[in-house]
């Protein structure tokens, strides 16, 4: 099947060039043609899938008829750094049909925000509380939406954003096309989706559709040599971007200057950093400034950095599906990529779940001429908690499950 089928106008056709689309990726299979018949839709797909096309090309299609000038697609993503990607996607596929989008969210100022909603521009892309600022005060009518978009429901949902959802959702008119996309759908957001969609069609891609491109390894190891044993995995990597996540924000900035003083290029991506250098640290891992990004998961949520070839997880995350979404930074659409997890024997059960919902096991790995026997050096040089001092032999408990299944590379 190729992008011709659905008959977009030429210069949105022009726009897919541009970026070099050349055949539509499964949830863009199927969803374009159910949105550009103006159904609602529930589209169960993660980032990496393609899915922000698979909204933004009937959404142009539509919009290349009827008024210009006035907001008819409002889109309303959990995090800044999602929003402002949409809205390139739709500012890139968008350009030769002159459709024009603004992004609004918190931690910059208002101003510039205000001026863009007052300029002429056919798409809002927004989070979630910025948007409620700026209809209170009057700067956002969202009279003229004629279709909504809620991206990463799932997440904005975790986020604690339901209740402004439904602050929008009042605020919409009544008579709209309503698009939800989620990786998830746990119960609650099923309740949401009831309530904003009209005889929704589901359209839904496989969760590890996009990790056919991805090798997994993972890298057993005691907690207190996971810093050099990352440091190792960085000196042999051959890579200019590389994504590292952790748990905390806290170890995050800790583990991004370990990777600094070890010489790489790196920067942190966490919530306690202000707008401006979160938006710095992007910026300079997409030109290519910054090699390692070290990232926490809502920072990083629905990054899409194409060159990113390798992800690892310091940290492993706390359900399956997060590794999934962490996972689906690297190997995007046709690329291909590696994703190596740091594992302590603490960590044995959640692989297990991982493997359950990959279908696959995940080959172990150990990095030949690495020391996995150093102890611990004194005055908490790792920024790993576990206890000081513990020989490597008695940090593991789940020793049988690593060497049973581990392979040497
Ligand atoms: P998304 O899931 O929307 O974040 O998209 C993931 C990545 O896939 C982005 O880098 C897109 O530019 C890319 N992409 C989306 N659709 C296509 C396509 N049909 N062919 C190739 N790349 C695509």
């Amino acid at each position: 099947m190729s992008f011709d089928a659905f008959g977009l106008h030429p210069q949105i056709v022009a726009g897919l060039k541009a970026q070099g689309y050349q055949t539509p990726t499964p949830i863009q299979k199927e969803a374009i043609a159910h949105v550009m018949a103006g159904k609602d839709v529930l589209g169960l797909a993660q980032t990496g899938t393609g899915k922000t096309a698979a909204f933004a090309l009937p959404i142009l299609q539509r919009l290349m008829t009827g008024p210009r000038g006035v907001v008819r697609a409002l889109v309303v993503a959990p995090t800044r750094e999602l929003a402002e990607q949409i809205r390139v996607v739709f500012s890139e596929l968008g350009k030769g049909a002159g459709l024009r989008a603004a992004s609004v969210y918190g931690g910059v100022s208002m101003g510039p925000q205000v001026q863009a909603l007052r300029g002429r521009c056919e798409i809002v892309v927004a989070c979630p509380g910025r948007l409620l600022d700026h209809m209170g005060q009057g700067t956002f009518s969202a009279k003229s939406v004629e279709v909504l978009v809620l991206d990463e429901a799932d997440q904005m949902f975790d986020m604690g954003f339901l209740p402004s959802i439904r602050q929008i959702l009042a605020k919409v008119p009544a008579q709209r096309q309503t698009l939800l996309f989620s990786a998830t759908m746990p119960d609650q957001l099923r309740g949401l989706a009831h309530e904003c969609l009209k005889n929704p069609v589901t359209v839904q891609v496989k969760h590890t559709e996009a990790l056919t491109t991805v090798t997994h390894s993972l890298y057993p190891v005691v907690e207190h040599l996971k810093t050099p044993l990352l440091l190792e995995l960085l000196k042999r990597i051959d890579s200019e971007s590389v994504l590292v996540f952790t748990r905390t924000k806290h170890r995050a900035k800790r583990i991004a200057d370990k990777v600094h003083e070890a010489g790489h290029a790196s920067a942190s991506l966490q919530g306690n950093l202000s707008q401006n250098r979160r938006k710095a640290a992007l910026d300079g891992f997409r030109s290519g400034k910054v090699h390692v990004l070290v990232a926490t998961d809502i920072a990083a949520r629905g990054l899409d950095v194409s060159q990113i070839s390798h992800v690892i997880n310091y940290d492993i995350t706390d359900t399956p599906e997060a590794y999934v979404h962490r996972i689906g930074r690297t190997g995007r659409a046709a690329k291909t990529g590696d994703a190596y997890t740091l594992v302590t024997g603490a960590d044995a059960d959640m692989i297990r779940v991982i493997e359950r919902k990959l279908g696959k096991s995940i080959p172990r790995h150990t990095l030949e001429g690495f020391d996995y026997r150093a102890a611990p050096k004194p005055h908490g040089h790792s920024p790993s908690h576990g206890p000081q001092g513990t020989p490597a032999k008695h940090a593991n408990p789940h020793r049988k499950f690593w060497r049973q299944r581990r392979r040497p590379r």
